[in-house]
């Protein structure tokens, strides 16, 4: 073989280096938790980077349910779902669901990626139109560009530019507005009450991607349709079991029985890929029960947020606003946010720094992401870390 395409593949490489956006990948020792313990670093660090809003990625009583499942179920499936990967738990996870964001059904894929690669096509085609907003989740985008409707795309939550794309695509048969329901570079929410109004006025449907939202965001924690009362206005939801349900992996579709019903027989990564694995089923149950049964998870994430929020904002630097746990710290520049997360892991705290193409040019940001099992005093020693980095740094006086 010539060693033509290597070497290309080799400058591709080293033009993702230059440009200081490879990305290095650093092995966790330890379960995921409000601290971690990374390979080759002596001491634990403060983990403000992952999607554990709930903490339940270890919880007790989630590593214990699926413990049950993997005795009572076994430990894989070995099949899709219609040839004989389909068990009792698995159409039970699907009833939960379905009654926890008041929907007809829910359909479970392997992941959020696939369940948003998979709905497009099969309820859309050359006669119709989906309408996104400009911010949407790589998976949505994707999953648009496998379908044949026309794409329209609006700027991010503006509902004027919303309303202009809708009588764009007056003409469709249908039109499908897709939003996330968190926008999770920025922490923000869609303004669902608005889009909901404006599809109802324009007789379209609104599908939200919930994955930042769904098991703490609302009153019951059933995600942004819970919080915004547009429950019953909302016609399709996705969602990931990847962040607060545990973690692990999974996603799902929610809608009325019909949509529910034919992406049973026509969803491309439904039909082709393996079942969920039993313990996550159990787990990922286990989870949804956590949630229903008592919302004092919910409830210290909402103070961890509010107080992280204050404090952050008090030191001096510029945070996104908003409620959710999802605190964006902006530094502008790129090399700067580096140097933030650099030296914040060196000071004991891990987050990570996000810029240019996964956020627009001139503002770059540290992430930070609150989490339920964060205590009060981790919460301090991450802003104190802040706030000693900052100053050094000359972000804040
Ligand atoms: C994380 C995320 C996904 C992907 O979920 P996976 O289950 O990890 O594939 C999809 N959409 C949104 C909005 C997300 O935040």
């Amino acid at each position: 073989m010539s060693n033509k395409m290597i070497n290309h593949v080799e400058s591709v490489l080293a033009e993702i280096r230059e440009q200081g956006l490879y990305k290095q990948e650093r092995p966790l020792e330890s379960p995921q938790d409000a601290s971690v313990h990374a390979q080759n670093w002596d001491d634990d660090l403060i983990n403000l980077c992952a999607n554990n809003y709930l903490g339940l990625a270890s919880h007790p009583e989630l590593i214990a349910a699926a413990h049950r499942g993997l005795d009572s179920h076994g430990f894989g499936m070995a099949s899709v779902r219609f040839i004989c990967g389909t068990q009792d738990i698995h159409k039970t996870l699907e009833r939960k669901l379905a009654e926890f964001v008041k929907m007809d059904d829910a359909i479970l894929f392997s992941s959020c990626f696939d369940a948003n690669g998979g709905v497009f096509e099969v309820l859309l085609d050359d006669n119709d139109a989906v309408i996104s907003d400009s911010l949407n989740h790589a998976s949505i985008i994707d999953g648009i560009r496998l379908c044949k409707a026309r794409r329209l795309r609006y700027a991010n939550n503006d509902m004027d530019d919303l309303e202009a794309q809708l009588r764009a695509a007056a003409d469709a048969r249908f039109r499908l507005v897709v939003t996330d329901g968190v926008f999770s570079m920025d922490g923000t929410f869609a303004n669902l009450p608005e889009i909901c109004e404006l599809a109802e006025i324009h007789d379209a449907l609104v599908m939200v991607d919930d994955s930042h939202a769904i098991g703490f965001v609302g009153e019951r924690g059933a995600g942004t349709p819970d919080m915004h009362g547009v429950e019953g206005r909302v016609q399709i939801t996705s969602g990931t079991f990847g962040k607060a349900l545990g973690g692990a992996s999974g996603g799902y579709i929610t809608g009325p029985q019909a949509f529910i019903d034919l992406l049973r027989q026509r969803a491309r990564p439904y039909l082709f890929s393996n079942s969920l694995a039993p313990s996550i089923v159990t787990a990922t149950l286990a989870a949804i029960e956590l949630i229903e049964q008592s919302s004092s998870l919910r409830h210290k994430l909402a103070q961890n947020t509010s107080y992280f929020r204050e404090r952050i904002g008090a030191a001096g630097f510029e945070v996104i606003p908003g409620e959710h746990p999802i605190v964006p710290i902006m530094t502008g520049d790129a090399v700067l946010a580096q140097q933030l997360a650099s030296e914040l892991m060196r000071h004991g705290v891990y987050v990570t720094a996000f810029s240019f193409p996964v956020v627009p040019k001139g503002m770059a940001r540290v992430r930070t992401q609150m989490s339920a099992a964060h205590s009060r005093e981790q919460l301090d020693l991450a802003i104190d870390a802040f706030s000693r980095v900052g100053k050094q740094l000359g972000m804040i006086s």
